[in-house]
Protein backbone atom coordinates (compact mmCIF):
# COMPACT_ATOMS: atom_id res chain seq x y z
CA UNK A 1 0.00 0.00 0.00
CA UNK A 2 2.53 2.49 1.00
CA UNK A 3 5.10 1.59 -1.97
CA UNK A 4 2.54 1.57 -4.59
CA UNK A 5 1.34 5.52 -3.05
CA UNK A 6 5.38 6.10 -3.15
CA UNK A 7 5.19 5.12 -6.74
CA UNK A 8 2.35 7.26 -7.73
CA UNK A 9 3.45 10.62 -5.82
CA UNK A 10 6.76 10.38 -7.09
CA UNK A 11 7.35 11.03 -10.98
CA UNK A 12 9.28 11.47 -13.93
CA UNK A 13 12.79 8.52 -12.88
CA UNK A 14 10.49 6.67 -11.29
CA UNK A 15 7.62 6.06 -13.68
CA UNK A 16 10.41 5.89 -16.48
CA UNK A 17 11.98 3.13 -14.55
CA UNK A 18 9.20 1.27 -13.97
CA UNK A 19 8.67 0.92 -17.66
CA UNK A 20 12.28 0.54 -18.75
CA UNK A 21 13.13 -3.21 -20.06
CA UNK A 22 16.90 -3.05 -18.70
CA UNK A 23 17.94 -1.55 -15.51
CA UNK A 24 21.30 -0.20 -15.79
CA UNK A 25 23.12 1.96 -12.74
CA UNK A 26 22.50 4.95 -14.15
CA UNK A 27 18.68 4.48 -14.11
CA UNK A 28 19.25 3.56 -10.43
CA UNK A 29 21.35 6.77 -9.69
CA UNK A 30 18.12 9.17 -10.85
CA UNK A 31 15.73 7.12 -9.56
CA UNK A 32 17.31 7.53 -6.05
CA UNK A 33 18.20 11.25 -7.08
CA UNK A 34 14.60 11.91 -7.25
CA UNK A 35 13.76 10.53 -4.21
CA UNK A 36 16.58 12.08 -2.10
CA UNK A 37 15.31 15.33 -3.47
CA UNK A 38 11.81 14.72 -2.51
CA UNK A 39 12.83 14.09 1.10
CA UNK A 40 15.07 17.41 1.06
CA UNK A 41 11.73 19.01 -0.20
CA UNK A 42 10.32 17.21 3.15
CA UNK A 43 12.71 19.05 5.44
CA UNK A 44 14.61 15.74 6.05
CA UNK A 45 18.75 16.94 7.08
CA UNK A 46 20.45 16.83 4.08
CA UNK A 47 23.57 14.49 5.72
CA UNK A 48 20.68 12.20 6.81
CA UNK A 49 20.00 12.17 2.69
CA UNK A 50 23.03 11.59 1.86
CA UNK A 51 23.50 8.86 4.39
CA UNK A 52 20.02 7.35 3.23
CA UNK A 53 21.31 7.73 -0.85
CA UNK A 54 25.24 5.91 0.41
CA UNK A 55 23.12 2.99 2.42
CA UNK A 56 20.68 2.09 -0.04
CA UNK A 57 23.21 1.61 -3.14
CA UNK A 58 24.71 -0.71 -1.10
CA UNK A 59 21.97 -2.88 -0.21
CA UNK A 60 21.10 -2.87 -3.92
CA UNK A 61 22.26 -5.68 -6.17
CA UNK A 62 21.74 -4.48 -10.06
CA UNK A 63 22.00 -7.98 -11.04
CA UNK A 64 18.29 -8.73 -8.70
CA UNK A 65 16.96 -5.84 -10.14
CA UNK A 66 16.15 -7.05 -13.59
CA UNK A 67 12.96 -5.85 -15.12
CA UNK A 68 11.97 -1.85 -14.55
CA UNK A 69 9.08 -2.69 -12.35
CA UNK A 70 10.81 -4.84 -9.81
CA UNK A 71 13.39 -2.74 -9.76
CA UNK A 72 11.31 0.44 -8.70
CA UNK A 73 9.86 -1.88 -6.19
CA UNK A 74 13.48 -2.83 -4.77
CA UNK A 75 14.34 0.74 -4.74
CA UNK A 76 11.23 1.89 -2.50
CA UNK A 77 11.57 -0.82 -0.22
CA UNK A 78 14.73 0.01 0.51
CA UNK A 79 14.34 3.61 0.99
CA UNK A 80 11.74 2.97 2.70
CA UNK A 81 12.85 0.36 5.42
CA UNK A 82 16.18 2.69 5.73
CA UNK A 83 14.25 5.69 6.62
CA UNK A 84 12.22 3.64 9.43
CA UNK A 85 15.35 3.08 10.86
CA UNK A 86 16.47 6.39 10.84
CA UNK A 87 13.74 7.11 12.26
CA UNK A 88 13.49 4.70 15.24
CA UNK A 89 14.62 5.93 18.15
CA UNK A 90 14.12 2.80 20.19
CA UNK A 91 11.55 2.08 22.49
CA UNK A 92 9.56 4.89 24.10
CA UNK A 93 9.27 5.48 27.83
CA UNK A 94 5.92 5.06 28.89
CA UNK A 95 4.31 5.71 32.54
CA UNK A 96 3.59 2.39 34.34
CA UNK A 97 0.56 2.15 36.68
CA UNK A 98 1.05 2.17 40.07
CA UNK A 99 4.41 4.07 40.16
CA UNK A 100 4.92 7.87 40.71
CA UNK A 101 6.04 9.50 37.70
CA UNK A 102 7.43 12.96 36.84
CA UNK A 103 7.76 14.17 33.28
CA UNK A 104 9.18 17.05 32.21
CA UNK A 105 8.61 19.24 28.44
CA UNK A 106 10.77 21.16 26.68
CA UNK A 107 10.76 23.25 23.65
CA UNK A 108 10.80 26.20 21.46
CA UNK A 109 8.76 28.90 22.33
CA UNK A 110 5.25 28.70 19.95
CA UNK A 111 6.14 24.95 18.74
CA UNK A 112 3.05 23.90 21.21
CA UNK A 113 4.40 22.46 24.22
CA UNK A 114 1.51 24.12 25.97
CA UNK A 115 -0.66 22.38 24.02
CA UNK A 116 0.75 19.33 24.08
CA UNK A 117 1.11 19.18 27.99
CA UNK A 118 -2.34 19.46 27.91
CA UNK A 119 -2.93 16.24 25.20
CA UNK A 120 -0.80 14.28 26.80
CA UNK A 121 -2.58 14.94 30.41
CA UNK A 122 -5.69 14.04 28.93
CA UNK A 123 -4.69 11.09 27.23
CA UNK A 124 -3.17 9.12 30.36
CA UNK A 125 -6.35 10.57 32.45
CA UNK A 126 -8.76 9.02 29.60
CA UNK A 127 -6.36 5.77 30.10
CA UNK A 128 -7.49 5.55 34.13
CA UNK A 129 -3.86 7.61 35.52
CA UNK A 130 -4.40 10.50 38.06
CA UNK A 131 -2.38 13.53 36.42
CA UNK A 132 -1.56 16.72 37.05
CA UNK A 133 -0.15 19.61 35.57
CA UNK A 134 2.60 22.13 36.83
CA UNK A 135 3.28 25.51 35.16
CA UNK A 136 7.39 26.31 35.59
CA UNK A 137 7.04 29.23 32.85
CA UNK A 138 7.48 32.40 34.73
CA UNK A 139 8.74 33.92 31.46
CA UNK A 140 6.28 33.92 29.12
CA UNK A 141 3.22 36.62 30.66
CA UNK A 142 -0.21 34.84 30.32
CA UNK A 143 1.42 30.87 30.55
CA UNK A 144 -0.21 30.53 33.99
CA UNK A 145 -3.11 31.67 32.76
CA UNK A 146 -2.71 29.75 29.41
CA UNK A 147 -1.94 26.22 31.00
CA UNK A 148 -4.91 27.27 33.86
CA UNK A 149 -7.51 27.25 31.44
CA UNK A 150 -6.16 24.00 29.50
CA UNK A 151 -6.14 22.13 32.09
CA UNK A 152 -9.66 23.33 33.54
CA UNK A 153 -11.20 22.32 30.03
CA UNK A 154 -9.45 18.95 30.62
CA UNK A 155 -10.67 18.52 34.24
CA UNK A 156 -6.78 18.53 35.29
CA UNK A 157 -5.31 19.54 38.85
CA UNK A 158 -2.95 22.38 38.23
CA UNK A 159 -0.25 24.52 40.09
CA UNK A 160 1.50 27.31 39.70
CA UNK A 161 1.28 31.38 40.38
CA UNK A 162 1.23 34.84 39.46
CA UNK A 163 3.49 36.49 41.61
CA UNK A 164 6.65 33.57 41.91
CA UNK A 165 8.91 34.89 39.95
CA UNK A 166 11.34 31.70 40.37
CA UNK A 167 10.27 28.84 38.02
CA UNK A 168 12.74 26.54 39.82
CA UNK A 169 10.87 27.21 43.20
CA UNK A 170 7.71 26.83 41.34
CA UNK A 171 8.16 23.31 40.11
CA UNK A 172 9.92 22.04 43.22
CA UNK A 173 6.79 23.34 45.29
CA UNK A 174 3.98 22.09 42.44
CA UNK A 175 5.79 18.39 42.03
CA UNK A 176 6.32 18.09 46.16
CA UNK A 177 2.21 19.10 46.02
CA UNK A 178 1.07 16.64 43.35
CA UNK A 179 3.48 13.83 44.85
CA UNK A 180 1.92 14.21 48.39
CA UNK A 181 -1.49 13.97 46.38
CA UNK A 182 -0.37 10.94 45.37
CA UNK A 183 -1.11 11.77 41.48
CA UNK A 184 0.58 9.11 39.18
CA UNK A 185 1.95 11.32 36.26
CA UNK A 186 2.83 15.06 37.14
CA UNK A 187 3.58 16.82 34.39
CA UNK A 188 5.77 19.93 34.46
CA UNK A 189 6.11 22.78 31.78
CA UNK A 190 8.43 24.66 31.43
CA UNK A 191 9.25 28.14 29.65
CA UNK A 192 9.58 27.88 25.88
CA UNK A 193 13.20 28.99 24.38
CA UNK A 194 16.08 29.11 21.98
CA UNK A 195 18.99 27.77 22.25
CA UNK A 196 20.77 31.35 22.18
CA UNK A 197 19.31 32.07 24.93
CA UNK A 198 21.67 30.76 27.96
CA UNK A 199 20.19 31.75 30.73
CA UNK A 200 17.02 29.67 30.51
CA UNK A 201 18.97 26.59 29.06
CA UNK A 202 20.58 27.21 32.60
CA UNK A 203 16.85 27.37 33.94
CA UNK A 204 15.88 24.21 32.51
CA UNK A 205 18.54 22.40 33.98
CA UNK A 206 17.91 23.95 37.55
CA UNK A 207 14.08 22.77 37.07
CA UNK A 208 15.26 18.97 36.05
CA UNK A 209 18.00 18.95 38.96
CA UNK A 210 15.40 20.15 41.25
CA UNK A 211 11.71 17.60 39.71
CA UNK A 212 14.08 15.16 39.18
CA UNK A 213 12.23 14.04 35.73
CA UNK A 214 11.54 10.51 34.82
CA UNK A 215 10.99 11.28 31.39
CA UNK A 216 11.88 14.79 29.29
CA UNK A 217 9.88 15.21 26.18
CA UNK A 218 11.18 17.58 23.57
CA UNK A 219 8.32 19.21 21.52
CA UNK A 220 8.79 20.22 18.43
CA UNK A 221 6.69 21.92 15.06
CA UNK A 222 6.64 19.31 12.50
CA UNK A 223 7.26 22.16 9.81
CA UNK A 224 11.04 23.22 11.34
CA UNK A 225 13.28 22.31 8.39
CA UNK A 226 16.99 22.44 8.18
CA UNK A 227 17.62 23.99 11.88
CA UNK A 228 16.01 20.97 13.53
CA UNK A 229 18.87 19.17 14.32
CA UNK A 230 21.18 21.76 15.80
CA UNK A 231 18.25 22.70 18.35
CA UNK A 232 17.28 19.30 19.01
CA UNK A 233 21.00 18.95 19.81
CA UNK A 234 20.91 22.17 22.42
CA UNK A 235 17.75 21.07 24.28
CA UNK A 236 19.67 17.05 24.61
CA UNK A 237 23.02 18.85 25.23
CA UNK A 238 20.95 20.45 28.49
CA UNK A 239 18.58 17.47 29.62
CA UNK A 240 18.26 14.49 29.78
CA UNK A 241 15.96 14.53 26.78
CA UNK A 242 14.45 11.03 26.05
CA UNK A 243 11.21 11.34 23.72
CA UNK A 244 9.94 13.70 20.91
CA UNK A 245 6.74 14.97 20.25
CA UNK A 246 6.06 16.01 17.01
CA UNK A 247 3.02 19.29 16.59
CA UNK A 248 1.06 20.48 13.88
CA UNK A 249 1.33 17.55 11.64
CA UNK A 250 -2.28 18.40 10.80
CA UNK A 251 -0.82 21.59 8.46
CA UNK A 252 1.04 21.25 5.16
CA UNK A 253 4.49 20.28 6.94
CA UNK A 254 5.78 16.92 5.86
CA UNK A 255 7.63 16.71 9.31
CA UNK A 256 11.21 15.67 7.78
CA UNK A 257 12.81 17.75 10.63
CA UNK A 258 11.51 14.95 12.82
CA UNK A 259 14.25 12.59 11.76
CA UNK A 260 16.94 15.11 12.50
CA UNK A 261 15.33 15.61 16.22
CA UNK A 262 15.57 11.65 16.83
CA UNK A 263 19.07 11.68 15.21
CA UNK A 264 20.15 14.12 17.53
CA UNK A 265 18.69 13.40 20.57
CA UNK A 266 18.93 9.50 20.13
CA UNK A 267 15.40 9.67 21.32
CA UNK A 268 12.35 7.95 19.84
CA UNK A 269 8.97 10.14 18.75
CA UNK A 270 5.98 8.80 21.07
CA UNK A 271 3.27 11.58 19.60
CA UNK A 272 2.27 13.42 17.24
CA UNK A 273 -0.30 16.54 17.33
CA UNK A 274 -2.86 16.91 14.85
CA UNK A 275 -5.01 19.91 15.65
CA UNK A 276 -5.40 22.53 18.07
CA UNK A 277 -8.04 20.75 20.34
CA UNK A 278 -6.69 18.31 23.48
CA UNK A 279 -8.18 15.02 21.77
CA UNK A 280 -6.10 15.65 18.56
CA UNK A 281 -3.15 13.66 19.40
CA UNK A 282 -1.95 10.34 18.24
CA UNK A 283 0.33 7.79 19.18
CA UNK A 284 3.31 8.02 16.35
CA UNK A 285 3.74 5.16 13.37
CA UNK A 286 6.78 5.24 11.74
CA UNK A 287 5.61 3.54 8.77
CA UNK A 288 2.37 5.69 8.44
CA UNK A 289 5.22 9.21 9.26
CA UNK A 290 8.23 7.76 6.45
CA UNK A 291 4.99 7.43 3.95
CA UNK A 292 3.60 11.22 4.58
CA UNK A 293 7.88 12.06 4.08
CA UNK A 294 7.87 10.57 0.72
CA UNK A 295 4.37 11.11 -0.35
P1 LIG B 1 4.30 26.88 23.37
O1 LIG B 1 4.78 28.31 23.29
O2 LIG B 1 5.33 25.93 22.83
O3 LIG B 1 3.80 26.48 24.71
O4 LIG B 1 3.10 26.77 22.31
P2 LIG B 1 1.53 26.72 22.52
O5 LIG B 1 1.11 25.45 23.17
O6 LIG B 1 1.06 27.99 23.12
O7 LIG B 1 1.07 26.61 21.00
C1 LIG B 1 1.35 27.60 20.03
C2 LIG B 1 0.23 27.58 18.98
O8 LIG B 1 0.28 26.34 18.27
C3 LIG B 1 -1.16 27.65 19.59
O9 LIG B 1 -1.95 28.48 18.78
C4 LIG B 1 -1.66 26.20 19.56
O10 LIG B 1 -3.06 26.12 19.47
C5 LIG B 1 -1.00 25.70 18.28
N1 LIG B 1 -0.79 24.24 18.25
C6 LIG B 1 -0.20 23.44 19.14
N2 LIG B 1 -0.18 22.16 18.74
C7 LIG B 1 -0.82 22.13 17.53
C8 LIG B 1 -1.12 21.11 16.57
O11 LIG B 1 -0.81 19.91 16.73
N3 LIG B 1 -1.79 21.50 15.45
C9 LIG B 1 -2.14 22.82 15.22
N4 LIG B 1 -2.78 23.09 14.10
N5 LIG B 1 -1.85 23.79 16.08
C10 LIG B 1 -1.21 23.47 17.23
Amino acid sequence: MVLTELGARLSGALVKMSKSSKVDQDVVDACLKEICTALLQADVNVRLVKQLQTNVKMSLNLEDLQSGFNAQRILQKSVFQELTRLMDGGKPWVPKKGKQSVVMFVGLQGNGKTTTCTKYAYHYKRKGFKVAMVCADTFRAGAFDQLKQNATKARVPFFGSHTETDPVKIAEEGVERFRTEKVDIIIVDTSGRHKQESALFEEMRNISEVVQPNNVIYVMDGAMGQAAHDQALAFRDTVDVGSIIVTKMDGHAKGGGALSAVAATRSPVCFIGTGEHMDEFEPFEAESFVSRLLG
